[in-house]
This record gives structure tokens, sequence and C-alpha cells, in this order.
């Protein structure tokens, strides 16, 4: 994984129902090594630490200001401060005798709760390292609200997928058609 992949994993966590922990596995699935050793006792856990992303998201989107960069900060610190990224090197998952390099951010025999936590928290603060705070949005389709980060050259998205930008679209059509 590289700090993109990490934001990912920040905004999945961030946007999971975590309703119960196949929302969760939903949620991670680009991950399986982390979903399926996920337990329904982490629930409160990944609960916490979405609230925290979210609060930390909710400000970048309702900013720019200083009060907004001061929440940013702290809810992220915050999350950083609990669940410390603790790297480690390693070559599991290779072939022909190649190892395929790459860092995990928590020891090999720590629970799986705790590596997507840590990267969670690791990766929202390396996207604002490289994205700042202004290209954060949310879902503008009634009843999504689904956060994301907007990487387009003219910075105009409003729906999180193609999928909700149908749908308002549609509905919009659909409204001019009957005034
Ligand atoms: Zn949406």
């Amino acid at each position: 994984m590289d700090s993109a992949d990490y934001t990912e994993v920040a905004l999945r966590l961030a946007n999971a129902e975590l309703t119960d922990v196949e929302s969760v596995r939903a949620a991670l699935h680009d991950e399986p090594w982390w979903a399926d050793r996920l337990r329904e006792s982490d629930l409160p856990l990944l609960r916490e630490v979405a609230g925290g992303l979210r609060r930390a998201l909710a400000a970048m989107v309702a900013g720019p200001g200083h009060a907004q960069d001061e929440t940013v900060r702290s809810e992220i610190n915050a999350l950083l401060g609990t669940h410390p990224p603790r790297p480690r090197l390693s070559g599991h998952g290779g072939h022909d005798d190649v190892p395929n390099w790459h860092v995990h951010v928590a020891g090999p025999d720590a629970p799986a709760v705790d590596e997507v936590v840590a990267a969670a928290a690791w990766g929202l603060a390396q996207g604002v390292v490289h994205h700042g705070t202004r290209r954060w949005g949310r879902c503008q389709a009634e009843g999504c609200g689904t956060y994301f980060l907007d990487t387009s050259t003219n910075q105009a998205k409003r729906f999180c997928s193609p999928r909700c930008a149908n749908r308002v679209h549609v509905a919009a059509f659909r409204a001019r058609k009957r005034s």
C-alpha cells in the first residue's frame, strides 16, 4: 500500500455503515486480508474511529477557515495519538522467491482492527498533506452523504459516483417536465 491507498481506507471507513461486521467487510472489500479477520467485537472501536474521521472530513467540507483547520488538526492528531501507525516492512505474498515488499502499519501479530484504524488515521493525515483541506467533498445526492476526495482539475465534483449524479439529474429532468 502507498499513501493514496491509505487515504482510500480512511474514506472507506468514514463512509461505512458499521451496522454489523458484514457492512465493514463490504466497505473494505479491496483488502480481504483485513476484512476477513475483523470481528463483531471490533465494531465499537471502528465506530469510534469513523466518528473522528467524519468530524475531520465534515470540517474540511465546511471550510476553509481557521476554526475548520484547527478541527482537522485536532481530530486527526487525536486518532494518530490513540492509534499510531507502527510501520513494519513485509515481504509476504511474493512468488518465484521474489518477496512482495510492502509496509504494514501494525505488527504482524496485531489484530486486524489495529491495522485498519492506524491505516485510516495515517491515510487521512497523508491525504491532507498531499491534497490540502479544500479538495474534500460530500455527495449532494439526497440520502447519500458519501465523503470523497476530488482530484479533478476543475474541482467541481458534487457527487460521489456517476450513479448518484445520474439519479439527481433524472430527478431534476422529471421535475422540469412536470412543471
Ligand atoms: Zn452519492
